[in-house]
């Protein structure tokens, strides 16, 4: 595979957007890097990897990932060390997930070095990009869609594989509000709510707006069968405190199995807390807010890293929890897991790649 390496084409922009990286941070996901990483599969094989300047693409209106959905992605950041050297948090977890959805629709494998050498010379291209203030960092987007211009529904036989990065500041500013969500499904077991395919975040606009309205941020999902057993909440997987011990919903078909969660779930057990991965019923949390045992809630994903949960809804009422301050898990967490993707700490774990 190593051919593939030396065949990436590189073409660099002659009009750099570097001065925009400051507004940005302000803009969550707006603002894109000057750079993109781009291969063609078709006739079964991966070719033509290269970077060019990020630029718009053009596409048959008959392209099948915009008719049938053909379209799956990834989420990672890239973090600056004091040094000023390129850190990745885990990035195999991210290739080997990109995979799993993949095969869930029909769609190629990508090598795994396709993925880390068009990673790596991106970010080396790009990597003034990559901001260094508290709480900045480099979102990076991995993605892939079916690009047949043909309107029968089948596997496409062509797709794009592509990567662009934006760099951000904080997904959310304030602790968020969420609301049990008890009619509506993102996922039910058979289906692929554990690939991060396009569709099912499509499936999540209309019942998350509702929501809103009613001055929620979030959704909690429930399971699709009898909304009694706790998924996850919006893009993020959920974890509580209740009582000493750390309580979280076991992956499943239905679930996307988080790469922050799984951190958050050693870094627990290396702390001596008692870790359960089991079914949490809504009843179960709604009791412990009721007789005060809930201690914490949050969620866990890339984007959000760890995002206090100050209230949920459940059929009508709000429970609210306990402040922010008081949560000593979850405020340990979020700073052990800051500082080691930015090279504060050592890395116990192996999960800091170095550029
Ligand atoms: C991406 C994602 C997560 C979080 O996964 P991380 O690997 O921690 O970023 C959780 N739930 C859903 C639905 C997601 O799409």
């Amino acid at each position: 595979m190593e051919t593939i390496a030396n065949k990436i084409d590189i073409s660099l922009t002659t009009n750099s957007r570097i001065s925009e990286l400051e507004d940005g941070l302000n803009k969550f996901g707006r603002i894109f890097s000057d750079h993109m990483f781009v291969a063609d599969f078709s006739d079964g094989e991966w070719s033509d990897a290269r970077i060019i300047p990020y630029n718009d693409l053009s596409l048959s209106p008959a392209t099948s990932a915009i008719h049938y959905g053909q379209s799956i992605f990834e989420g990672m950041k890239a973090y600056k060390n004091e040094e000023g050297e390129t850190l990745l948090f885990r990035p195999k977890e991210n290739i080997k997930r990109l995979n799993i959805s993949a095969e869930r629709m029909c769609m190629p494998d990508i090598p795994e070095d396709l993925f880390y050498d068009g990673l790596k010379q991106l970010l080396d291209i790009d990597k003034d990009w990559i901001p260094s203030a508290k709480d900045t960092s480099l979102y990076i987007r991995p993605f892939m869609f079916s690009t047949d211009s043909y309107i029968g529904v089948k596997p496409s036989d062509k797709y794009k594989f592509m990567i662009f990065t934006t760099p951000v500041g904080g997904y959310y500013t304030e602790p968020v509000k969420v609301k049990v969500e008890t009619h509506y499904t993102r996922s039910a077991n058979g289906g692929v709510g554990f690939a991060k395919a396009a569709g099912n975040y499509a499936a999540s606009l209309y019942p998350a707006k509702l929501a809103q309205k009613e001055g929620y941020h979030q959704l909690i999902w429930t399971d699709a069968k009898e909304h009694k057993y706790i998924e996850e909440s919006g893009t993020m997987n959920i974890i509580f405190v209740i009582g000493d011990k750390l309580i979280t919903p076991s992956t499943s078909d239905s679930i996307l199995d988080g790469i922050t969660r799984d951190s958050v779930l050693i870094l627990a057990r290396d702390w001596g807390y008692n870790v359960e991965e089991r079914k949490v019923s809504v009843d179960e949390v709604v009791e412990a807010a009721k007789s005060g045992n809930l201690k914490e809630a949050f969620g866990t994903g890339t984007a959000a890293t760890i995002a206090q949960i100050s209230l949920f809804n459940h059929k009508g009422f709000d429970y609210e929890l306990p402040s922010i301050e008081s949560r000593e898990f979850s405020n340990q967490v979020s700073l052990y897991l800051q500082e080691i993707k930015r090279g504060k700490i050592q890395d116990t774990h192996g999960w800091i790649v170095k550029l």
